[in-house]
């Protein structure tokens, strides 16, 4: 079974604007709420592809019970900690011209008590579990290394723990314990503190994570695919060009599609495939966290994957 963590679960809502102009009263033609968090993307489209993951992570108020809601019309198992304060509200604004502005929310604080009984519910669901995701920010209230702790728990039980966060969280928890990072470009600058202009860049700047003991990087970017590297091999994962719609969530889209492929024991290259054939479908549709098996089918067979060498 795949776990999926999210701390800080949203309901996202997508307005579309002809055009987007600050200071004035706009009417979107079109308004979209789901419940979101990166965490739920990749939950969502694991389910899509055939299994079924268990979500946990702190829930509150009347949006959580929305996002709760969502999740079981989907029939997405969840196991929420429901916290005293309300679960956040996120804004994406598509213009005319296809530009996508989000405001985020920090979300609610939460306390140790909620905290104490997240790893209670952790504890047991990582008896069962091969692969256990977390993506997305901490919430307000957790210690900056707290990914740290749960890597340490996936460790005792034995479950490859994927890591999807940026920042501050990602630095502090770079452990032996991470048996996959997906950083994009952004991302990755601000963890190795260097400016990455290339692929080569990327490939050097990320080599002393794998010395700290991280068993898999793959590097996204965007419609330039992905850049895979653990201590045996550099892949240079090529995709076709394709007309994208919304590229929010194709990160997490391409997550699921490692889990999904680690779960069901894939070659490595395998994995990638599946990952990017995820990321490049989401970006095809409005919809976040949404793919759709046809194009995944076409894109399996195109995407190439070069080795480079070490
Ligand atoms: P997010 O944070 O929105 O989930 P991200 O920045 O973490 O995204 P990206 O690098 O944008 O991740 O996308 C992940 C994968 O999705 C890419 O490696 C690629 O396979 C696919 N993808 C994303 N954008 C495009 C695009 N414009 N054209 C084709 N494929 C894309």
């Amino acid at each position: 079974m795949i776990t999926v963590i999210t701390f800080n679960p949203s309901i996202d809502r997508l307005y579309k604007l002809e055009t987007f102009k600050i200071g004035t009263v706009q009417r979107a033609n079109f308004v979209n709420p789901t419940a979101g968090g990166k965490g739920l993307n990749v939950a969502k489209v694991i389910k899509q592809l055939g299994e079924s993951p268990i979500c946990l992570g702190f829930l509150g108020g009347y949006n959580g019970l929305y996002i709760k809601n969502e999740l079981d019309k989907v029939e997405i198992v969840n196991n929420f900690t429901e916290i005293n304060g309300e679960s956040r509200i996120c804004l994406n604004i598509i213009d005319g011209d296809k530009n996508s502005t989000e405001i985020l929310e920090k979300g609610p604080r939460i306390n140790e008590d909620d905290i104490l009984d997240f790893e209670s519910k952790l504890d047991k669901v990582l008896e069962s579990s091969k692969v256990l995701v977390a993506s997305g920010s901490l919430s307000q209230g957790m210690p900056v290394d707290y990914y740290k702790t749960v890597g340490e728990m996936c460790n005792r039980k034995g479950v490859k723990f994927i890591l999807d966060t940026s920042g501050r969280s990602l630095e502090m928890s770079i452990s032996e314990n991470l048996y996959l990072i997906k950083p994009n470009i952004e991302e990755l600058e601000l963890l190795t503190h260097k400016k990455i202009n290339n692929k080569e860049d990327a490939i050097n700047a990320s080599k002393f994570l794998l010395e700290k003991g991280v068993k898999n990087i793959c590097i996204s970017m965007g419609k330039d695919g992905m850049i895979f590297l653990n201590k045996e091999h550099i892949y240079d994962v090529k995709i076709p060009k394709i007309e994208v719609l919304n590229t929010v969530g194709s990160g997490d889209s391409s997550i699921a599609g490692f889990a999904y492929g680690v779960l069901n024991d894939y070659s490595l290259k395998d994995c990638l495939k599946l990952a990017n054939s995820c990321g490049m479908s989401n970006a095809l549709y409005m919809e976040t966290g949404y793919i759709n098996k046809k194009d995944i089918a076409l894109f399996l067979n195109e995407i190439k994957i070069n080795e480079y060498n070490y």
